[in-house]
């Protein structure tokens, strides 16, 4: 499709309430027309988030139950292992599609889209979008707004999947499955907003994960045709390489919230209680180095040592060789020494050598002057003080002047 015509057709779509003159504009004011009833707009909802829920308070049993359907049949269906039985070449599927997008989602969604640890062309920007996406794991505005709040109040009350706060299963997926999560805080990601590209990803965030989906099953159906000695058929690719490999990598991504919020080693004084646990590192290709990442968020590597295995970086680099992203942001060279401020203790912590947290909101809030102020509900405004928790260094990157031209 030509430039233009590509435009065009964003601009066409239906408007999400987005004001370019006053940023993002509350999700509840949009004028869309509302289906019939709570259910209804529940199931269209799988495939179009942007249909609001009711207020929670109004929300009915049946709204709130009907959202989850989807990855309750999700997670059940990896049974069906049982029933089409395996071969080594539909496990090999699995575990590539299972390696593709962990890496999409912690190199993508994670270190690009929530914090802006590198830069990268407006054309790669979408295809980093799509294959996060296509992890079903929502869109990547929703992914990265999710996030950015994470980090905002990470292990307070507002932190809707703190294992502190609020247990374990919540932290793992219930928090997920929650009808009132569905909808998009436009207010935590305006630097994304204001590509439509992103915004029709987001919408319709089925669309990448089907095609993962029909993209097995033809894969499984061309190799029983062809090479009916490797021992596998449509239906047996779909559920591992699509089924298995999707829940597997949903469980591995959401250890992130919940075990590394509980088992593992603090190098750093945080605020929350972040850990870094080699095993999750591993699970994870390089997210399990939380407490590091919870310390410093602005770097690409989160493994800040050679012994700190984060795939996902070498990854990256692997991609800035090529010239498909660059300006991949450094772990500084004081969290590197144990002399300078802000000095790493290594090995077992006792006590009275736990580090400060040095990367403190007072220490990053100089940079953030000239950007949009978040008020404590979360909205824009570009007056008024800026409140403590909002001044994490996350937002420094929502003022690069280097983001793809929209
Ligand atoms: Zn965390
Ligand atoms: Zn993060």
């Amino acid at each position: 499709m030509p430039k233009d015509d590509a435009g065009r057709f964003f601009k066409q779509l239906p408007k999400h309430p987005f004001n370019h003159h006053t940023g993002p504009v509350d999700i509840k004011e949009n004028d869309m027309p509302q289906p019939i009833n709570s259910q209804l707009r529940s199931v269209i909802s799988w495939f179009d988030t942007h249909v609001q829920a009711e207020k929670e308070s109004a929300q009915s049993d049946r709204e709130k139950w009907v959202w989850p359907i989807p990855f309750v049949l999700l997670n059940l269906s990896v049974l069906l292992v049982f029933v089409v039985g395996w071969s080594w070449v539909a496990i090999g599927v699995a575990a590539f599609f299972y390696a593709l997008r962990m890496f999409a989602i912690t190199g993508f969604y994670h270190r690009y889209f929530s914090h802006r640890t590198y830069k990268t062309s407006r054309w790669f920007q979408f295809v980093l979008a799509f294959l996060g996406n296509s992890a079903a794991q929502r869109g990547p505005l929703w992914w990265a707004a999710h996030h950015r709040h994470h980090h905002r109040f990470s292990d307070q009350p507002e932190d809707i999947h703190s294992p502190k706060q609020r247990g374990f299963w919540n932290s793992h997926l219930l928090w997920w499955s929650r009808r009132k999560n569905v909808a998009t805080r436009l207010d935590l990601v305006p630097d994304l907003a204001k590509y439509p590209e992103l915004m029709f990803l987001d919408r319709f965030d089925s669309l990448a994960p089907i095609s993962v989906a029909i993209t097995t099953a033809v894969l499984g159906g061309v190799l029983h045709r062809y090479f009916p000695g490797l021992g596998t058929n449509a239906l047996q690719m779909f559920i591992w390489g699509f089924v298995v490999s999707t829940v597997v990598l949903f469980h591995g991504v959401a250890t992130i919230n919940s075990l590394s919020h509980v088992y593992g080693s603090r190098r750093f004084q945080t605020t929350d209680t972040s850990r870094n646990n080699f095993l999750l590192a591993l699970i994870t290709l390089g997210e399990g180095w939380h407490n590091n990442h919870h310390h410093y968020c602005n770097s690409t590597r989160q493994g800040f040592f050679w012994w700190e295995i984060d795939i996902t970086f070498y990854g990256l680099k692997m991609l800035s060789w090529l010239g498909l992203v660059r300006d991949l942001k450094p772990v500084p060279a004081r969290l590197l020494t144990r002399e300078a401020p802000g000095a790493v203790i290594t090995g077992k912590l006792r006590p009275h050598e736990v580090v400060p947290n040095h990367e403190s909101p007072a220490r990053a809030e100089p940079v953030l002057q000239g950007l949009p102020r978040l008020s404590a509900g979360g909205a824009l405004s570009r007056s008024g003080a800026l409140p403590h928790s909002a001044a994490l260094p996350h937002f420094a990157a929502l003022r690069s002047p280097d983001l793809p031209q929209a």
